[in-house]
């Protein structure tokens, strides 16, 4: 589903990838760790072209992202995309945030989108919310709206930049079981997290970066019981 072959990004002189290589299979649930400025949200940023790539090639549901002739609006549709910090539109309602992809890229008719919506609302949990603003849902609560309006275009993939950071710890739970659900349903998915008990039960592998290299990629066994590589155990250590 995406493959990154020798991929190397730099912000001016800072080389921030240094030589990406691996695989994301369809299906599977990639979780990136690593401290801060290792790379882990460029590299997922560079998967739908919020940033680009300077050196390399990156491979995403066939499509080279590099090449200047493909649509990318069209590639970005397969692609949900969630962050930290939510980001959704304050003066809009949940359904408007939801609906609007729908519409304006798919032209979905509004009731079909809305119809789209509620069942996505549903499945994440607060249908109650469809008319709250943002300003009026809690942590959780947005970030569960920013992953049904994720899921909203259909994606093949979704990509989700540390979903849990800002939120209180009473609401990692709900979010991670939405993200749960969805693993487990088979969506392909590439996860920055800090969540060492999500890596652990819903990981197929698990990727390692420091300093704009990816260090060790194994399985959350391997990763959690038997890590090979210096860097990877003293940053295990830190942080479990
Ligand atoms: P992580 O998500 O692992 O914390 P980032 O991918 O955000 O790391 O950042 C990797 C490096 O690139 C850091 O040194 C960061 O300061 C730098 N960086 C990130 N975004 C930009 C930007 N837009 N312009 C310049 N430097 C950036
Ligand atoms: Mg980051």
């Amino acid at each position: 589903m995406i493959t990154f072959k020798d991929v190397n990004k730099w912000f001016g002189s800072l080389h921030v990838l240094k030589g990406i290589s691996t695989d994301v299979y369809p299906g599977e649930v990639v979780v990136i760790i690593g401290p801060s400025g290792s790379g882990k949200s460029t590299m997922l940023r560079c998967i739908n072209r919020l940033e680009a790539i300077q050196r390399g090639n990156l491979i995403v549901d066939g499509f080279n992202i590099s090449d200047k002739k493909i649509n990318i609006t069209e590639v970005r549709a397969e692609i949900g995309m969630v962050f930290q910090h939510f980001h959704l539109y304050p003066h809009m309602t949940v359904i408007e945030n939801i609906t609007l992809a729908p519409r304006k890229v798919r032209k979905t008719k509004k009731k079909i989108a809305q119809q789209e919506a509620f069942e996505l609302l549903e499945k994440v949990g607060i249908s109650d919310k469809a008319y709250s603003y943002p300003s009026q849902l809690s942590g959780g609560q947005k970030q569960r709206v920013a992953i049904a309006r994720g899921l909203a275009m259909y994606p093949k993939i979704m990509l989700f930049d540390e979903p849990t950071s800002a939120l209180d710890p009473e609401m990692i739970k709900e979010v991670l079981d939405v993200m749960k659900k969805l693993a487990y349903e088979g969506m392909t998915m590439v996860v920055v997290t800090h969540e060492m008990g999500f890596a652990r039960e819903v990981a197929d592998r698990v990727i390692f970066m420091d300093q704009g290299a990816i260090v060790e990629i194994g399985t959350p066994e391997h990763f959690f019981n038997n890590p090979k590589e210096e860097r990877t155990q003293s940053f295990l250590q830190q942080i479990l």
